[in-house]
């Protein structure tokens, strides 16, 4: 079979044109592309928080740099544990250790992969701070338990919507808005990119402050060269920025049709033996993940794989929980903080080592991509006669 998919590493797979490049160039032609004194980083802030209802958007360089605004204004003590799940970008779990805190992660649900409100409420010790709750592959996690449980135990929820662009939750009220602070990736393989960014977003002005001063070096900018606070350099340029306004603009329409893709990829799979297909209910889509819950996902994958299909199992080589990382120094030859290894999670191990299978899903699909995908899934769904338990 010879259907080509489009991928995100190139340009028919990501949705850029003319008015990406004449953002480009009206900022080089301008002469200024540092955000500080430049207007578009700005622009794009206010843009942002328009499209979240938010009082505050605060622009950075990466999704990883957006995650680590939200720690700090989380602001745990050293030692002090923040919750979070083992199936993410390394980009959750990396802005927690640079602020010397502990992750501490949570089981998943079974399906869906994201946060289990049950485990995350068992995690919770007097050294708990935060609770960080990724909307896996677009999936919106159990937010208003989270709420409910950070709320009772007086914790920050950080909303990872890194994936989740758009997503909403199954009432419709948007992704990123339920948490103190959410978290966006404007990284090339994000629903929609300036190469590498990031946004977070806030209703709360003392937050917003802080995060916007560790991102500037702990300057506020507003009078004398002081440095208030302790921060890092985490600002985005603004040929990103020009460029991500672009993208934002755009936005609706890809995930509309990332949407209507998956529908139609639904309707094709529907009814199918042995597989468990994900929950259209405020989904984004970023990948159309699907679950095996007799196992075999490695396989399948590998079949479809060799069959030109964009699908792979497990997402992660390991869960992060089980990251090599854990076993060596932090910090020279320190742990610290970390005193144990993480706890083992057996519901994040089953998916990642058996149970789940992720099919890429592109704004710029034709009914020939779903209808591909879909017969690949027929030929060996049922030759392989999967376990419908
Ligand atoms: C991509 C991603 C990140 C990190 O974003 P970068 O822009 O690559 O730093 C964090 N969390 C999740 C869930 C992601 O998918």
């Amino acid at each position: 079979m010879t259907l080509k998919f489009p991928s995100a590493a190139e340009a028919a797979g990501r949705t850029l044109g003319d008015e990406e490049v004449a953002a480009a160039e009206r900022v080089i032609r301008s002469g200024m592309l540092n955000a500080v004194w430049g207007t578009e980083a700005k622009a794009l802030e206010r843009e942002m928080a328009e499209l979240c209802g938010a009082r505050h958007a605060v622009a950075c360089s990466s999704g990883t740099a957006a995650l680590h605004l939200a720690v700090v204004a989380a602001a745990p003590d050293p030692g002090d544990e923040i919750i979070t799940t083992p199936l993410t970008d390394f980009g959750t779990v990396a802005p927690i250790l640079s602020q010397n805190a502990v992750p501490v992660f949570a089981d998943v649900d079974p399906l869906s992969g994201n946060l289990d409100p049950a485990a995350v409420r068992a995690a919770i010790t007097p050294r708990t701070r935060a609770i960080m709750a990724v909307h896996l592959f677009g999936a919106p996690a159990a937010l208003d338990e989270l709420r409910a449980i950070a709320d009772e135990h007086g914790l920050m929820l950080i909303e990872d919507c890194a994936q989740a662009w758009l997503g909403e939750l199954p009432d419709g009220r948007p992704v990123g808005g339920v948490g103190e602070v959410g978290c966006f990736s404007l990284q090339q393989w994000k629903h929609i990119t300036c190469g590498d960014g990031g946004l977070v977003v806030t209703d709360d002005d003392a937050l917003a402050r802080a995060m916007r001063l560790f991102s500037d070096k702990g300057w506020d900018r507003a009078g004398g060269r002081h440095h208030l606070s302790f921060g890092l350099n985490y600002r985005m340029t603004e040929l990103q920025a020009a460029v991500a306004r672009v993208q934002l603009a755009r936005l609706p329409g890809v995930v509309a049709a990332r949407r209507r893709w998956a529908l139609r990829l639904l309707r094709e799979l529907a009814g199918l033996p042995g597989l468990v297909l994900p929950d259209p209910r405020g989904h984004a889509w970023w990948y159309f993940p699907i679950v095996l819950p007799g196992g075999g996902a490695t396989e399948l994958a590998a079949k479809l794989a060799a069959d030109g299909i964009p699908a792979q199992a497990g997402y992660l080589a390991e869960p992060l929980n089980r990251a090599p990382l854990w076993d060596g120094p932090m910090y020279g030859t320190s742990r610290f903080p970390l005193s144990a290894p993480p706890a083992a999670c057996p519901e994040a191990d089953r998916l990642v080592g058996e149970t789940l299978l992720i099919v890429d899903l592109n704004e710029n699909y034709t009914a020939d991509h779903v209808a591909a995908i879909a017969d690949g899934f027929r030929r060996y769904v049922q030759i392989s006669g999967i376990d419908p338990s």
